[in-house]
């Protein structure tokens, strides 16, 4: 039997896409599932690709057909099911041999399962993967973490895989141990913060604007032509304008409204607020998400108060101003996770490549944006600087800032929830406003608590008179 050149554990949805990618690449690929029958159902339906894979019933199998040193993708649950498989394989692996989790981990699991490695045994790194079942089989985005000589190693493999933008591969490494994860959540934070944007302008023209599916179809489907190309974008505008067969409807309004969630979203926010990032934007998507999932209390708001999505009175606003809003938003979500990956790579003594970040993030991954590409260039002119702050975006941001104040405050006026393009609009206010009003919760805390304030006129740690006065 030939060696195959990798080997694959875990044939769902990704693992599956990710293994007929790579045979595709013309490597050789081994393939074990923990449930065998799915194993022999995927080599069947493999078709030309067949030859090039090997599927085997035993992970020693599995073991046994590889080249060594060898290298073991897993695609397999984050979590338990992570930390089992690499158990069940050290005992059949050599040192020089790597097991890469490719599924989305917590980076703090990766940085512990790196520590572990390190400390004899086979090697483990940790590399984050997006684009969907679509992206893993024609090439999704990849973001590399772990050791840099693990990744010289199978660059070749995942070069080939990735998606291209104008031929240049969408697969970077961004750091040792956990750094693939983190910034794939961060990818997803802005992911959830992307959606959730779309479906508050949604939200504006069905309730507000009274526009029927096909119609707001329509609109999205013009501002994928301008500066909010996107895939997600595209995406709206496909799902908006498909109908029922069974009612005939649009089918987006016989979707139950409740959204679901794996975790990476809350993930990237509680990294944010360990590292006092700022992300808002992301902060009200995850929110948004966790509070559509109480439907029956929300039925019992509305029972109690009455629905608060109310008409517009006609002309209030254009889709214009959507879209408008929209762009700033989009400027100030991204400016938010730039600013958080940053923290993060200075918290954790990474050198996380901001520029090269927004590289690989513009084709393969669900984020992937024609916006991207000007981040890219933004942040290479200066990663240090606040996107925000970059002439293109400011450019931009001074263009759009005022629709989005317009469609927030109107959206308030109306009742139509925006919490993200809200919280945009708030960071983006604080962020400009030179005097802050947080001396009064430094004069708050040092009533309560002595905690000391500095003085505008000069000195720390001054104290106000109130014991005197209380
Ligand atoms: P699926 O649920 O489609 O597949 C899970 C696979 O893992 C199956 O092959 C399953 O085997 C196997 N598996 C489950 N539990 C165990 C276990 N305890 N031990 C061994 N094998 C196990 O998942 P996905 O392919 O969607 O996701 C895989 C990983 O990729 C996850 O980390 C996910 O977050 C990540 N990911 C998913 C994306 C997506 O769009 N779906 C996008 C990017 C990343 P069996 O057949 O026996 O059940």
């Amino acid at each position: 039997m030939t060696q195959s050149d990798i080997g694959l554990i875990g044939l769902g949805t990704m693992g599956a896409m990710l293994a007929l990618n790579i045979a595709e690449q013309g490597f050789a690929i081994a393939v074990w599932n923990r449930t065998t029958d799915v194993t022999h159902r995927f080599a069947k339906t493999a078709g030309d690709l067949a030859p090039r894979i090997t599927p085997t019933d035993s992970l020693k199998g599995l073991v046994a057909a590889l080249k060594t040193p060898r290298a073991i993708i897993l695609m397999v649950p984050a979590g338990q099911a992570v930390d089992d498989q690499i158990a069940a394989l050290t005992p059949l692996l050599d040192d020089g041999d790597l097991i890469i989790d490719a599924g989305n981990a917590n980076f703090r699991d990766t940085n512990r399962r790196s520590a572990a490695a390190a400390q004899g045994g086979p090697q483990f790194m940790g590399i984050g993967v997006s684009g969907g079942e679509q992206g893993a089989r024609h090439g999704p985005s990849i973001m590399g973490g772990g050791r840099a000589q693990d990744w010289a190693r199978l660059e070749p493999v995942l070069h080939a895989i990735a998606a291209k933008y104008q031929g240049t591969p969408c697969a970077t490494w961004m750091g040792e141990a956990g750094a693939g994860h983190f910034v794939k959540a961060v990818h997803n934070g802005i992911e959830y913060a992307d959606m959730q944007m779309i479906a508050e302008v949604y939200g504006v023209m069905r309730d507000g604007m009274a526009m029927p599916a096909p119609a707001i179809s329509a609109v999205l489907d013009g501002w994928n032509a301008g500066p909010l190309q996107s895939y997600l974008i595209e995406i709206s505008a496909a799902v908006t304008a498909v109908t029922d067969a069974k009612t005939n409807a649009p089918l987006i309004d016989i979707i139950l409204d409740r959204a679901g969630q794996k975790g990476t979203g809350r993930w990237t926010v509680i990294e944010a607020q360990h590292l006092s990032a700022p992300i808002p934007v992301i902060e009200a998507a995850v929110m948004a998400r966790n509070t559509s999932a109480r439907l029956d209390e929300r039925l019992r708001g509305q029972a109690a108060f009455g629905a608060a999505p109310q008409p517009l009175p006609p002309s209030t606003l254009e889709v214009a101003d959507l879209e408008a809003a929209m762009i700033a938003g989009k400027i100030l979500c991204y400016a938010q996770g730039f600013a958080l990956i940053t923290a993060a790579s200075t918290e954790f003594g990474w050198a996380l490549p901001l520029p090269d970040i927004a590289k690989v993030w513009r084709e393969g991954c669900i984020i992937r944006s024609s916006m991207l590409n000007d981040m890219a260039t933004a942040l290479a002119d200066d990663p240090a600087r606040n996107l925000m702050l970059a002439p293109f975006f400011a450019d931009h941001l001074k263009n759009t800032h005022h629709a989005l104040r317009k469609v927030v405050a109107t959206a308030a006026l109306h009742g139509l929830p925006v919490p993200a393009l809200a919280s945009g609009l708030a960071w983006f206010d604080m962020m400009r406003t030179g005097r802050s009003t947080a001396n009064m919760i430094q004069a708050q805390r040092d009533f309560f608590g002595a905690h000391g304030f500095e003085r505008l006129d000069g000195g720390a740690d001054h104290h106000g008179p109130w014991a005197m006065n209380g």
